[in-house]
Formats: C-alpha cells, sequence, structure tokens
C-alpha cells in the first residue's frame, strides 16, 4: 500500500496481565491471554510506518512471549515501554535490543499506599526495574489519588534516587461510584466554580427554582426570580453556562481541588530543585475539550491489528462520570493497514481536531450530572448526533493523562 499517512502509535501488543489493580478499566478481563500475533505487528508497521510507538495496553507488555521480536520489528521507531515493572530481566532485555527506546514504570501509587490497590505486587522487582532505568531516558507514572496525595513526595524521592527524568502525575478516572470516592479531580470549570462560590444567594435561588421546573412548586417569589435572571445573564454574558446541578454535586470537591492545588505546586517547586521534570493533569475541567490523541495524531491499535482513535476507546469498559456510570463502548475502525481504516480514523480525528463544535457539550450541561440525559449512560450518541460521541471524555478534559 506504500507509505500514506504517519501515525503515532499506542500498540497494545498483550491484553494479559500479572497484576490486578483496583482501579483497573479491565479489572473483568484480568488473566485474559490475549497477545498481538507478529505477523500482525509486521502488517502494521509496513502500512503506517509509526514514527513513535508506545507499548501500552491494558495489559503488561513485556508479557508477550516474542517480545524481543516485538522490538526487533519496531527498531525504526522511537519506542516507549510502558511497564508495571514486576519483569525486571525483561525490561533490561529491551534497552539493550532497542536502540531508542524510553522506560516508562506505571508505578501508580507510593509505595506505601500501593498494596491496598495493586494487587500482585512485588516491590524487589520493581526496585529491580529503577536500577535498570537509571541514567536513561525514563519516566515514573502515578496516579492522584485521595488515598495517595500526602505520599506523592515518595514518588519524587524514589525518582530523585533512580535518577530519573521524569514524574508524570494524573488523575484516577473512577470506575465505579466507590472509587469516585478517591477522586481528586472536580469536572467543574474553574471559572464557573469561582463564581458561584461567591453567590450563595443566588446558588440557593435556583436550587428552588430548579424545583419549582421539576415540580411544579417552590417557594421563589418574584422578586428572587428577578436575580436568578439577572445572574443567568451575567453568567452567559461571560460565557459560563449555569450549571447549577454540577456545581451542586461538585463544589466541595473543587474546594479540595484548591487546597490540593497549593500543595502541588510545593511539590513542583521540590521536584524542580531535585532537576525532576513533573508533569501532571489539571484537578478542574478544562473549558474547550481537546482531544490529546488527535491533537498529536495518534492512534491505537488493540492485539488484533484494529485500529482506534484512542487506547480508552480499544475495548468496552465502565466508568463513572459526572455522578453517573458511563458504559464506554469500543471504537474499531477495522485492521490498521486497510484504507478504509485508515480514512474512517482521518475523519474521526477530523471531528476531534474541531472537538466543541461536534460533540453535544454534556461536560457543561446540567442534565449530565448525576446523570439525568436519556443520552449520557453510554457513548453511543449525544444530543446533537455525533455517533459514537466523545462528549464526556475526561482525558478531553485534561482530568486524566495517557502515554503519548
Ligand atoms: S476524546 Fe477521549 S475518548 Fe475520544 S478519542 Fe480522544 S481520548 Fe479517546
Ligand atoms: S446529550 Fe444530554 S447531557 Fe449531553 S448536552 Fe445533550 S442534553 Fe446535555
Amino acid at each position: 500500500m506504500g507509505r500514506w499517512i504517519c501515525l503515532n502509535l499506542n500498540i497494545e501488543i498483550s491484553s494479559s496481565c500479572n497484576l490486578n489493580c483496583l482501579y483497573c478499566p479491565r479489572r473483568n478481563a484480568f488473566g485474559l491471554e490475549q497477545f498481538m500475533p507478529l505477523g500482525v505487528l509486521e502488517r502494521v508497521v509496513r502500512a503506517v510506518e509509526p514514527e513513535r510507538v508506545v507499548l501500552i495496553g491494558l495489559g503488561e507488555p513485556t508479557l508477550h512471549p516474542r517480545f524481543r521480536e516485538v522490538l526487533e520489528v519496531l527498531r525504526d521507531s522511537q519506542v516507549v515501554l510502558q511497564t508495571n515493572g514486576t519483569f525486571p530481566e525483561r525490561v533490561r532485555m529491551a534497552v539493550e535490543v532497542h536502540p531508542d527506546l524510553e522506560v516508562a514504570l506505571s508505578l501508580d501509587l507510593p509505595p506505601s499506599v500501593a498494596g491496598r490497590f495493586r494487587i500482585g505486587l512485588e516491590p524487589g522487582r520493581i526496585e529491580e526495574t529503577m536500577r535498570i532505568m537509571s541514567r536513561r531516558r525514563s519516566s515514573i507514572s502515578a496516579l492522584m489519588m485521595r488515598s495517595s496525595m500526602e505520599a506523592l513526595p515518595e514518588l519524587l524521592s524514589l525518582a530523585a534516587s533512580y535518577d530519573i527524568e521524569s514524574l508524570d502525575l494524573s488523575g484516577m478516572v473512577p470506575i465505579t461510584e466507590e472509587l469516585d470516592e478517591e477522586r481528586v479531580f472536580t469536572f467543574l470549570s474553574r471559572r464557573l466554580f469561582e463564581y458561584l462560590e461567591g453567590r450563595s444567594e443566588l446558588v440557593e435561588i435556583a436550587y428552588r427554582a430548579a424545583r419549582i421546573v421539576l415540580d411544579s412548586w417552590g417557594p421563589v417569589d418574584s422578586n428572587e426570580l428577578r436575580v436568578y435572571e439577572a445572574g443567568v445573564r451575567e453568567m452567559e454574558a461571560q460565557g459560563l453556562t449555569p450549571n447549577f446541578a454540577l456545581y451542586e454535586m461538585e463544589a466541595h470537591r473543587a474546594r479540595e481541588a484548591l487546597r490540593r492545588e497549593k500543595y502541588l505546586r510545593i511539590l513542583e517547586e521540590e521536584a524542580s530543585s531535585l532537576g525532576i521534570r513533573l508533569k501532571r493533569t489539571s484537578l478542574f475541567a478544562q473549558e474547550a475539550r481537546r482531544c490529546p490523541y488527535a491533537e498529536t495524531e495518534t492512534g491505537a491499535v488493540s492485539a488484533t491489528g484494529e485500529l482506534s482513535p484512542c487506547y480508552d476507546l480499544l475495548h468496552d469498559h465502565t466508568y463513572y462520570l459526572f455522578g453517573h456510570e458511563k458504559r464506554i463502548k469500543a471504537v474499531r475502525f477495522g485492521p490498521a493497514w486497510e484504507r478504509a481504516s485508515m480514512e474512517s480514523y482521518q475523519a474521526y480525528r477530523e471531528k476531534l481536531l474541531e472537538f466543541d463544535r461536534n460533540f453535544a457539550p454534556c461536560h457543561t450541561c446540567p442534565f449530565a450530572a448525576r446523570g439525568a440525559c436519556f443520552f449520557v449512560p453510554d457513548n453511543g450518541v449525544d444530543c446533537e448526533g455525533a455517533s459514537p460521541t466523545c462528549s464526556e471524555c475526561p482525558f478531553a478534559l485534561d482530568l486524566v493523562s495517557c502515554s503519548l
């Protein structure tokens, strides 16, 4: 077919994992033994000629039974190996075999917390992996969770003692309502939160006004309605959607986020004094959504060779977003080496590049909060007809990140 597109790729060479992490979207697929056949990898690489490949997956890439050959097939690409670090001997082999390989260790949680959430960890083996990473191009990625925030300085000390270049912190996307308690980011934008935080009278009236609409009763008099309408007009003039439902659900979380931002600033200063690059996602939702995959021209390929817009859409799974359960259905365009798949990918990417024009504004819509809208329980379609839809994607709100 020849080279007619150059994509960066997240390639899932293994769907299998040796750990069982409580927050993993593929927990129910734990133990699944699926590996990308070498012939499939070769076809993908021949067709796409990727400049950069992230070996990722909701699985551990080093478990691939022909891992050395995988690396040989990828010799002309820059490779980022994302690993849970429990197979140091395979990581050592990888850095020896591939001339341009970066190791990204998914440590996820500081050692003092990890045992509560990651089943099957062997800390000694991870330390061995960090020794191999020392003084190479390397990073540690970790999650910001309520249980882990106070212990984040442990990660900085580890990164410093093993000479690791970068620490990447991401919010954790909850997969259940129970895990939503661990969420440290808020779905509110900072501007909406700050606007409503100083206007308790307006918020109080708005809650009662909403009850009038829903139940046809409520003690809102004409003077209060005037206050309400003036408030809504002012918000709209400032480009804010008057989403009182989201504020009611999230204000406590946003207050915590403000406190945590101060704490993270101190951590950032500490990282900088140690010579470690600290990258992190936001604790407040961005107002304009941007897909990190589309922006970097990155696609994802499943262990069977199928092309998806991102690694989150490689598989069916469930999240708990905006106070409701969200079933994410996989989006696959077909084999990555087929022209029709690439065309579908490009068409979807074009939509993602004009995000707010092409997907319904669920991130600011009052009906998304607590799942009041008929459309939000899954990503099948939104009220503007986008199908599938990325309308509530936490990656696009910069609340969580992925290896790109
Ligand atoms: S917006 Fe989110 S779900 Fe959609 S392609 Fe981008 S990362 Fe994936
Ligand atoms: S799909 Fe539902 S929640 Fe999203 S913008 Fe439309 S009405 Fe609002």
